[in-house]
């Protein structure tokens, strides 16, 4: 049980903590879209960013997205997402893999999956947007940094955007304005678990 001193002092510090809290929510009073990027080598960047789709489709968003790399294998994301009557579904990159090892066509579909992109985000009815693995347009020089990041900035100054990947560039951290990245501490495939339905894709 707890003296009665103790929850007066808990009630105080707890006052003071809502206080900065009220401030903090008083002083962010601009109301625009924001672009987050989930980088880092650990698990959960594109399962989060689905998150964030179904989040927004909850309030009835018009919702997009763009998968950068993805190869014909199956995903739950695709499967669920791509029957939604909200969601403009694009998986990209069916030539991009490391089993191909073909430059060109590699570079080919890059600038294909772009080119949808950048219409995309010059799409006023689009509320959010997911570019999945873009990351690795750079990583390759597949795609200019700078012309993305233009692309980025004179979006429609509502419309949310998600990116992810491993290895972001400092320059896309600097352009985002929500920036995690995400620690590898265990993965259970590096103890022989196999990819798990759900889990994985
Ligand atoms: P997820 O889609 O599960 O959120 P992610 O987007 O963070 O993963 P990617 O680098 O895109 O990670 O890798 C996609 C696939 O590789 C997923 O099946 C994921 O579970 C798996 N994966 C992610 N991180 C690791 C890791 N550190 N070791 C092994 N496999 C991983
Ligand atoms: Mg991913």
């Amino acid at each position: 049980m707890k003296k009665p001193s103790d929850s007066t002092q808990h009630q105080q510090k707890m006052s003071k903590v809502k206080l900065q809290i009220d401030r903090q929510i008083a002083k962010a009073d601009k109301d625009q879209g924001v672009c987050v990027l989930l980088t880092g080598n650990g698990k959960g960047k594109s399962s989060s960013a689905f998150g964030m789709l179904a989040r927004s489709l909850g309030y009835g968003h018009n919702c997009a997205v763009v998968q950068f790399i993805k190869g014909d294998w199956e995903c739950g994301e695709e499967l669920f997402f791509s029957q939604h009557p909200k969601v403009s579904y694009h998986a990209m990159g069916a030539g991009f893999t490391w089993e191909t090892q073909n430059q060109s066509a590699d570079q080919a579909a890059a600038e294909k999956a772009w080119g949808l992109a950048a219409s995309l985000l010059a799409d006023s009815k689009i509320d959010f947007l997911i570019l999945d693995e873009l990351t690795y347009m750079f990583s390759h020089g597949w795609l200019d940094l700078d012309k993305v990041i233009q692309a980025i900035q004179n979006r429609p100054s509502q419309m949310n955007l998600v990116i992810t990947g491993r290895g972001a560039p400092e320059g896309l951290i600097t352009a985002c304005d929500t920036v995690s990245h995400i620690k590898d501490i265990k993965h259970a495939f590096r103890s022989g678990i196999k990819a798990q339905r759900g889990i994985e894709f």
